[in-house]
C-alpha cells in the first residue's frame, strides 16, 4: 500500500523492473526474482543496488609463487610445463597441469573436466594467470579448479577485489555483481540529505559513492577475529546504514509530529482516587512502579496525547501500573480499557483487578460472551456505567461504543497488530495510549520499532522474589526428569511442561503435546493436565483453573502458556527441546515460576548434539535471569528479525543497516530526526526537499502523506 504516484522523477529509473536491465534474459530474469522479488512486487533496479556484498575476495596479484599465501584466495602469474591427464579406467582422477614460475611449481587439478577443454585454456608452454587457493597436498602445490584463468587481457580487467553476494541457486556472485554494475549506471545524482558537516566529519562518501564503492571494491574489508562479532563497517557501509536508519526515524518522527499535533485532552484528575487505590494494594509500589505512574499521570495530565510503551520483564508489575493509570483517566470521568491478547489472559487480568479496584465499575468482555451478556455490556459502555473495560480483541469491534473513552491500555504489544492500535484509537478522540510489554526490547530496537513512543521501564522487581535454578540436560536423562519430577510433586510442587515446537504448524506441536501427556499420566495418574491452543476457550479455562487450585499438578502445555500467565504456586519450569526456543520466548517460559515464596526451578531439556550458537544461548539462561541482557544475547546470536518474531512477517527490515553493527547510529538518526522535524515539519527547505527523495528511495514514504494531512 504504497503511494508511488508523488514519486521524485529522478527515482523513477531506480524503481523499473530489474528486468529491463541490459544483459538479462529469460533465463536470468526468474533468477533475479527468486533473489529479489517479493510476493507483492517484482524486483527492481534499487533491490539489486540495495542487495549488497558480503564479503570481498581480493584478487591482487602475487609476486611470485614461493610467496603465494597458503589458503588465502591469490593471483599468480605461471607457465603451463606439463599436462598429466587421467590414466585410462582410473576412476575419478583428476587432470593435473603443472604450472611453474622462476621460483617453483604448483599443480592445477581439475575433475571431471574434458581434456580438450583443459588443454585449450592451459596450452603447453603458455604464460597465465590463475586465481585461487593454494593447498598443500603430499608436500606439492596445488590449485583444484582455479576460479580464473586469464591472459594478459584478461588480467588487465580483473578487478582487485571481486564482491561476494549471497547467491541463489543457478545466479553465482560474479553473474550478480554483473547486474549490480549495470544497476549502479541508472543511479542519477541525487540531491544530498545528510547533513554536509557530519559528513565530512565522518569522511563519509555520497550515497551514490558509497554504492559504487560496495560493488566495485578496491580493498577487502577487515575480517573480525571472532566469527560471533559483526563485521567492522566500511564508511561506504556506515553511510549507507545511516541513510536507511535515517529514513525509518525520520518516518517514525513523522508520526509521532502529527499524533502529538492532535491535541489530546487532560486525563488526570486531582489524583485522590489514584491515591486511595495505591493505599489499597496489598504491596507497596517498587521504586520502578511508583516512577512509571508518575510519567504516566505526567502525560495525561498534559493536553496532548500519550503514547507510552511500559517494558518491564515478567513479574515486574505492569498490571497495578496499568490499574492506576486507568484510574487517572476515571478520575477525569473518563472511560478506560485494556485489553489483552489471549481470552486466558483477560480473564486473568481482570479477576485481578477487580479486588484492587476499589469502588471502579470494571467489567470483562470477551468473543465468548454470550449475546444477552454482550448487549448488556455494550449498553452500559456506552451509557458511562462501566468505568474500565478489560478484554480481548472484542473490545475494538465497530459495535462497541464508549461512552467516553480517555486512555486505552494494551497488553503484549507485540501480539498485535499495528492496525489493531489504530482501530482502538478510532474509538475515542484523543484517545492516550500506554503499550505493556514483557518482552525485553533491546534499546536499539526499542528505537527502530517503537521510535514514536516515550518509554518506560519497570527494571526492578518486587521484593522477595527467589532466584530459579536453571539446569540443562540431555533429553536422554528424561527418566531421571520424570522420577525427580514425581519426588517434587509428592512434596506439593507444581509443574508446567512445554512440549517442543516441532514445526510452524500448531497440528505437528499438539500431537508432540498430546503424546507427552500420555505418557506422563502413565506415571503420575490423573494429576496430570493438557492444555494447549486448539482447545475451545472454556476447557482452556477449565484446565488452567484446575492447575492453579492445585486440582492437578502438572500442567502438559504448548506454549499457550507464554504469555502473562499467574499460578504462584507453579515453582517448576520444564522446557522441552529447548534448543529450538528463541531466548528471549524461553526467558517469558521461565517467568511462569519463581512467583511465589517458594525456591523454582527450570529445567531446559535439548537433544543433542549442541551446535555453538545453540549451546551458547543454553548458557546464557543458565548465567542470567536479567531480561534486557538476555534479549541482547538474543539479537547478537540470531539477528533482530528473529528477536521480534517478525522475521516471516517481513517487519524486519533493514536491507542495508545491520542492527547487530550500526545499532550505534540508531540513536543518532533518532535525534537527527526528531531535530530535522521541529526545525522543519513539512520538510520544505532544501535539506528537507532532499529528505523526502530519502524516504521515498526507502519507501517510507507514507510518511509523507501525514506531512500534509492532520
Ligand atoms: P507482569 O509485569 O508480568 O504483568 P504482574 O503485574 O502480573 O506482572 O505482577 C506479578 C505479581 O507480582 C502479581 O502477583 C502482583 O500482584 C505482584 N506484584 C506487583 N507489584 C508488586 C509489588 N510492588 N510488591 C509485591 N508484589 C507485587
Ligand atoms: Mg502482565
Amino acid at each position: 500500500m504504497t503511494d508511488t504516484s508523488l514519486r521524485p522523477s529522478l527515482l523513477d529509473p531506480l524503481f523499473a523492473p530489474a528486468r529491463t536491465l541490459p544483459g538479462v534474459g529469460p533465463k536470468v530474469a526468474p533468477l533475479i526474482e527468486k533473489l529479489l522479488g517479493t510476493p507483492e512486487r517484482e524486483a527492481r533496479i534499487v533491490d539489486l543496488l540495495f542487495h549488497l556484498p558480503q564479503g570481498g575476495v581480493s584478487r591482487r596479484l602475487v609476486g611470485s609463487v614461493a610467496e603465494a599465501p597458503v589458503g588465502e584466495p591469490v593471483t599468480i602469474g605461471v607457465t603451463v610445463v606439463a599436462h598429466r591427464p587421467p590414466t585410462q579406467g582410473a576412476g575419478r582422477r583428476p587432470h593435473r597441469v603443472v604450472t611453474e614460475d622462476a621460483t617453483g611449481e604448483v599443480t592445477l587439478v581439475f575433475f571431471g573436466m574434458p581434456r580438450a577443454r583443459v588443454e585449450k585454456m592451459l596450452p603447453l608452454g603458455a604464460h597465465r594467470y590463475v586465481s585461487g587457493k593454494i593447498d598443500v597436498w603430499e608436500g606439492m602445490r596445488q590449485m583444484v579448479h582455479p576460479s580464473r584463468i586469464m591472459d594478459e587481457a584478461g588480467l588487465a580487467d580483473l578487478p582487485a577485489v571481486e564482491p561476494v553476494y549471497g547467491a541463489t541457486e543457478g545466479l553465482t556472485s560474479r553473474a550478480i555483481n554483473k547486474l549490480a554494475v549495470a544497476a549502479l549506471d541508472k543511479l542519477a545524482p541525487l540531491p544530498e540529505w545528510q547533513d554536509p558537516a557530519w559528513l565530512a566529519k565522518n569522511r563519509y562518501p555520497t550515497f551514490a559513492d558509497a554504492l559504487r564503492t560496495e560493488h566495485r571494491p578496491d580493498d577487502v574489508p577487515p575480517r573480525p577475529a571472532d566469527p560471533l562479532q559483526p563485521t567492522p563497517g566500511t564508511p561506504s557501509r556506515r553511510r549507507l546504514a545511516y541513510d536507511e536508519l535515517l529514513a525509518s526515524q525520520l518516518a517514525l518522527a513523522l508520526t509521532r509530529a502529527r499524533q502529538r499535533r492532535k491535541a489530546g485532552r487532560v486525563n488526570a484528575g486531582d489524583g485522590r482516587l489514584v491515591a486511595k487505590l495505591t493505599e489499597g494494594l496489598p504491596f507497596g509500589l517498587t521504586g520502578a512502579q511508583a516512577r512509571a505512574v508518575q510519567e504516566i499521570r505526567a502525560d495525561l495530565a498534559a493536553p496532548r496525547r500519550m503514547l507510552r510503551l511500559l517494558q518491564g520483564d515478567v513479574g515486574s508489575g505492569k498490571t497495578a501500573v496499568a490499574l492506576l493509570a486507568m484510574a487517572s483517566a476515571v478520575e477525569a470521568g473518563r472511560q478506560a480499557v485494556l485489553m489483552a491478547p489471549t481470552e486466558i489472559l483477560a480473564r486473568q487480568h481482570f479477576e485481578r483487578l477487580a479486588p484492587l479496584a476499589g469502588a471502579l465499575r470494571l467489567r470483562l468482555m470477551t468473543g465468548r460472551d454470550r449475546a444477552a451478556e454482550r448487549r448488556a455490556t455494550l449498553a452500559d459502555l456506552a451509557a458511562g456505567e462501566i468505568d474500565i473495560l478489560v478484554g480481548t480483541h472484542a473490545v475494538f469491534q465497530e459495535a462497541v461504543t464508549f461512552h467516553d473513552l480517555g486512555l486505552a491500555v494494551v497488553d503484549e504489544q507485540h501480539r498485535f497488530g499495528v492496525h489493531q492500535r489504530l482501530a482502538l484509537g478510532a474509538k475515542g478522540e484523543a484517545v492516550d495510549f500506554l503499550v505493556m510489554t514483557a518482552t525485553p526490547i533491546p534499546r536499539t530496537l526499542a528505537l527502530t520499532f517503537f521510535g514514536d513512543m516515550d518509554v518506560s521501564i519497570l527494571d526492578e522487581k518486587p521484593a522477595g522474589r527467589q532466584p530459579i535454578r536453571t539446569l540443562t540436560l540431555s533429553t536422554e536423562r528424561l527418566d531421571e526428569v520424570v522420577a525427580g519430577l514425581g519426588r517434587a510433586m509428592a512434596q506439593g510442587e507444581r509443574v508446567y511442561w512445554i512440549c517442543p515446537l516441532v514445526e510452524e504448524s500448531e497440528f505437528v506441536d499438539l500431537a508432540a503435546a498430546a503424546e507427552r501427556f500420555e505418557d506422563l499420566k502413565q506415571h503420575f495418574g490423573e494429576g496430570v493436565g493438557l492444555i494447549h491452543g486448539k482447545m475451545p476457550g472454556p476447557e482452556k479455562d477449565a484446565a488452567m483453573a484446575r492447575f492453579a487450585a492445585g486440582e492437578t499438578t502438572l500442567l502438559v502445555s504448548t506454549t499457550v502458556v507464554e504469555v502473562g500467565v499467574d499460578v504462584p504456586e507453579a515453582t517448576i519450569m520444564v522446557v522441552e527441546h529447548a534448543e529450538r526456543f528463541g531466548l528471549a520466548q524461553l526467558h517469558q517460559l521461565r517467568g511462569r515460576v519463581g512467583r511465589g515464596a517458594k525456591a523454582s526451578s527450570c529445567l531446559l531439556l535439548y537433544r543433542g548434539p549442541l551446535g555453538q550458537v545453540s549451546r551458547a544461548r543454553l548458557e546464557m539462561m543458565r548465567e542470567t535471569e536479567d531480561g534486557f541482557r538476555i534479549a541482547e544475547a538474543d539479537l547478537k546470536l540470531r539477528g533482530e528479525g528473529e528477536v521480534l518474531g517478525t522475521r516471516q512477517s517481513g517487519l524486519a527490515a533493514f536491507r542495508l543497516a545491520r542492527i547487530e553493527g550500526d545499532g550505534d547510529l540508531l540513536e543518532t538518526a533518532r535525534d537527527d530526526a526528531r531535530l530535522i522535524v521541529e526545525r522543519d515539519p513539512k520538510l520544505e527547505t532544501p535539506r528537507g526537499q532532499a529528505l523526502r527523495v530519502l524516504l521515498y528511495l526507502f519507501e517510507r514514504e507514507a510518511a509523507i502523506r501525514l506531512i500534509g494531512a492532520g
